[in-house]
């Protein structure tokens, strides 16, 4: 597991996790290797400045199994995370942390989701509550990963991406369903702290 430990101290009393791929930034089938391939949507920052005038700290947690495929190398790598951190710090927003699973599927890690790894990682980092804990995910492995750590699924179902069967079997679980990130963080964070 990588993790990225952008602030030790959190800003307030609450956290949300966030998937990156397809939540925060256009996925692609074909991974997203560099900054020239990186697009955030156009809701995201948005969305993560919101999160930071709520002062709920934001964990990413990301599958990145292009790293042990050998598809993209690990300097790759921290450059484009590098590169993410500074777009959203420009932005107004930050990140707390990211945790990022490198691992291919046959490796039998405990960190790539749906496992729970990462999430309990940065629950042994943070003060906080993993059942009072969101976290959205755009996959049916983040809302496995979600239970499996006692956190509570959310689901991001952007227009024209999504998968319809996570949906109607997330529907069917009475799993909060948004359209777009800033619409979920609204919806979850009315409140200030
Ligand atoms: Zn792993």
């Amino acid at each position: 597991m990588i993790a990225w430990i952008h602030r030790v101290e959190p800003t307030g009393s609450r956290f949300v996790f966030l998937d990156r791929d397809g939540v925060l930034n256009r996925d692609s089938p074909h991974y997203i290797k560099s900054w020239d391939e990186f697009h955030f949507y156009p809701d995201a920052l948005e969305a993560l400045r919101f999160l930071s005038r709520r002062r709920v700290d934001v964990v990413l947690v990301s599958n990145q199994s292009a790293l042990n495929r050998g598809i993209m190398t690990y300097d790759a790598f921290f450059h484009l995370h590098q590169n993410i951190a500074a777009q959203i710090r420009r932005s107004g927003a930050h990140l707390a942390a990211a945790f990022f699973c490198p691992h291919r599927p046959d490796e039998g890690c405990s960190c790539r989701k749906p496992a729970p790894g990462m999430l309990r990682a940065a629950a042994r980092l943070y003060p906080m509550d993993l059942s009072k804990t969101c976290f959205v995910g755009d996959k049916e492995s983040d809302l496995e990963a979600a239970r499996n750590a006692g956190c509570r699924p959310v689901l991001l179902h952007r227009n024209g991406t999504g998968s319809p069967e996570v949906l109607s079997r997330a529907e069917a679980a009475r799993v909060p369903v948004y359209t777009t990130l800033l619409d979920a963080v609204q919806d979850l964070f009315p409140d200030p702290d």
